[in-house]
């Protein structure tokens, strides 16, 4: 198993800032933002209340509560607390599912660019991957055809996010209609739908959810967490909305491996869901007038292909027009190249494609302040023209 790119690269501008450089780090994807004030105050609350127990595998029936009320409010998804597993993090609901689900020499389709860690879970269940190529042209997206053409006997599971991470695209509820009508041809299909960027959304319409097509529900497992919307990466708390047996699976995993979440996190994370939601959309206001802003910074620099992306906070740049381009004699011939290139002329950290199964781009994450926004793109601007 390789190690994830993203905490591969953030590792690295870490490490550089410890030894002095100047490093903008633009590889974590990771809200800059502070967890709301409210959230906060429950932790607090839930340690002064003795909230400091071994949960229930699972999660606190409240905390499932609160999230089963979550999918109808947003979603208008019906789930049951029995069908909902809380984990630590998004990361390990993933890895729950998969592990569960994916037998040896199984298919597991992903739709490419694709997050990192769905191909190593993936392969760690000794999963086959079998990637679905798309381009900038296509925004980034597979069709329903697309998807048809790779499906074999041995097919189990599609993995996609959308909002997605790496690109940023937006599936319409058109587009999953679509992939629902080929479950539906396929009845040994499952999908797992990452969800976890659903609140940065900035098409100005609602997030549609693939399990909204009621008769292949019975087939997706929807996931979903805290670190984005609600900027709490650090307190590793995520979940899903599965079929009961699906649900059940990941509840066993889960208790032989790391047993239920932190208590004082889940506290927070009820609070996060039944409370003032303001916050949030303060977040996505700024990461909507960062996204313009970088938009406009990237277009400025020759050779770059940009799409602008409809959710999440990255952009997935395609920098192909300079492979074969030489610095101090060096070629530069991957995402890679150019990605090491840039963090040490640049130093601006970001994260080579190949990872997320892509071949020509790069991604950064904009879940940083437009200042150093603007002097990331300003050296990247540089860097680039000294290329010959
Ligand atoms: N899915 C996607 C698409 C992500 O970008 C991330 C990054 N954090 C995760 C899942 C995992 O999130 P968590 O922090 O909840 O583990
Ligand atoms: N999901 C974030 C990213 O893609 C955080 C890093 C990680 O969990 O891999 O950068």
């Amino acid at each position: 198993m390789q190690e994830s790119a993203t905490i591969k690269m953030s590792k690295m501008s870490r490490e550089l800032k410890a030894q002095g450089h100047d490093i903008i780090d633009l590889s974590l994807g990771e809200p800059d933002f502070d967890t709301p004030q409210h959230i906060k105050d429950a932790a607090k609350d839930a340690i002064d209340k003795g909230f400091t127990k071994y949960t229930p595998v699972p999660g606190y029936p409240e905390l499932r509560k609160a999230i089963s009320l979550k999918f109808k409010r947003d979603n208008n998804l019906d789930y049951t607390a029995d069908e909902i597993v809380v984990s630590t993090g998004a990361k390990q609901s993933i890895a729950n599912v998969v592990l569960s689900l994916i037998n040896p020499g199984d298919e597991v389709l992903l739709p490419a660019p694709y997050w990192v860690s769905y191909a190593a879970i993936a392969e760690l269940a000794e999963g086959k991957c079998i990637e679905i190529p798309s381009t900038i042209d296509t925004n980034f997206k597979v069709t329903a055809a697309q998807l048809e053409q790779h499906i074999t006997p041995k097919t189990k599971l599609i993995i996609f996010s959308s909002p997605c991470n790496p690109t940023g695209s937006v599936y319409s509820k058109a587009e999953l209609e679509g992939i629902a009508g080929v479950m539906k041809r396929h009845p040994q299909l499952f999908a797992l739908c990452d969800e976890i960027y659903e609140y940065i959304n900035f098409t100005g319409e609602k997030h549609h959810s693939l399990a909204e097509f009621s008769d292949i529900k019975d087939r997706v497992i929807t996931v979903n967490g805290f670190s984005k919307g609600f900027a709490m990466t650090g307190w590793r708390l995520g979940y899903i909305g599965a079929p009961g047996w699906i649900a059940k699976a990941c509840d066993k995993m889960q208790g032989q491996i790391t047993s239920g979440t932190c208590s004082i996190a889940q506290k927070a994370g009820e609070a996060a869901l039944l409370g003032d939601l303001t916050p949030s959309y303060k977040m996505v206001e700024q990461f909507k007038k960062r996204r313009d802003l970088v938009y406009g910074l990237l277009k400025e620099i020759p050779g770059l292909k940009v799409n602008l992306p409809d959710g999440a906070f990255y952009f997935f740049p395609d920098v192909s027009a300079y492979f074969g381009k030489s610095y101090h004699g060096t070629a530069l011939n991957t995402p890679e190249d150019i990605s090491l290139f840039l963090l040490r002329e640049a130093n601006v950290a970001m994260v080579s494609g190949e990872s997320f199964g892509d071949k020509n781009c790069i991604r950064l994450s904009y879940a940083t302040s437009e200042e150093k926004l603007r002097e990331a793109c300003k050296r990247m601007k540089e860097a680039f023209a000294k290329l010959a």
